[in-house]
């Protein structure tokens, strides 16, 4: 068992020698922003039925349904802040380290971070969009309507269903995003996942995409997942003071020490 300050070092050692990191995160990079992990008891899903893509499309008492859900999930996002782990992401970028940003988050906490090359593989929440046109509109708009007590919102060019902008169950992923993140998972020669337990594919297999391709694995998770194995480096401790820890230790010293040289990190 290595200590905490040797994992740190090991970490920040293979970002200094790796040409193409990616960074994959999940729900859990979040939670230290306030945002509740939907899946963790307590949570609004607990509280509302799960509406499939299929049944917003069909019934007016789902999308209702769906979108009294969002209007209190609303108030959770707006006020939500990037954590030390965002911003410790958004500054590997700025070094050049970083060359791009998967995320199954909807909360858009990374580009306010100013994170840029972020793919959302579930969409994001900031937006929602006509489902038969196309039409986008800021997520703080259609709250108003919401607000306005319509639950069922129109759009204004062709009467379609609004929907947030994010991929439902039993919506398809997006195909752009997912091929620009299996293209990011199989180029990079390390990868960092933080706060996700890996349990729902695809997203579970980018890892192991990137694990198959040869890069080497850091795993930043408060649980276990399954591919723990996997990974070079293991950290349970927060996303926040891990990331942060690493991004100071780069700063300290930006090239890589000889001895990692030499045993071949
Ligand atoms: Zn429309």
């Amino acid at each position: 068992m290595t200590t905490f300050d040797e994992r740190i070092e090991r970490a920040a050692n293979f970002v200094r020698t790796a040409k193409r990191i990616v960074a994959f995160t999940g729900a859990g990079i979040s939670t230290e922003s306030g945002i509740s992990d939907f899946r963790s008891p307590g949570g609004v899903w607990d509280r509302y039925r799960i509406v499939t893509y299929q049944e917003f499309l069909a019934s007016r008492e789902a999308r209702e349904g769906y979108w009294k859900m969002k209007k209190e999930l609303y108030v959770e996002i707006a006020g939500a802040q990037p954590n030390r782990a965002h911003h410790s992401l958004a500054e590997l970028e700025r070094m050049g380290k970083l060359t791009c940003l998967i995320t199954q988050n909807i909360d858009g906490l990374h580009q306010e971070a100013g994170s840029r090359a972020v793919i959302e593989i579930h969409g994001t929440n900031r937006k929602a969009i006509c489902v038969r046109c196309g039409k986008q509109w800021p997520i703080a708009e259609i709250q108003s309507i919401l607000e306005s007590g319509n639950y069922d919102p129109r759009c204004d060019q062709c009467s379609g269903f609004i929907k947030p902008a994010t991929i439902s169950f039993g919506q398809a992923m997006p195909e752009r995003e997912m091929t620009l993140a299996y293209e990011c998972a199989m180029g990079c020669d390390l990868f960092f996942m933080i706060g996700s337990s890996l349990q729902v594919e695809p997203a579970a297999s980018l890892p192991r995409v990137a694990k198959r391709s040869g890069a080497d694995l850091v795993f930043v998770n408060r649980t276990e997942t399954p591919y723990d194995h996997m990974a070079s480096v293991l950290f349970r401790e927060s996303a926040g003071h891990v990331l942060d820890e690493i991004v100071r230790a780069l700063q300290r010293d930006p090239l890589p020490t000889r001895r990692d040289q030499q045993i071949g990190l």
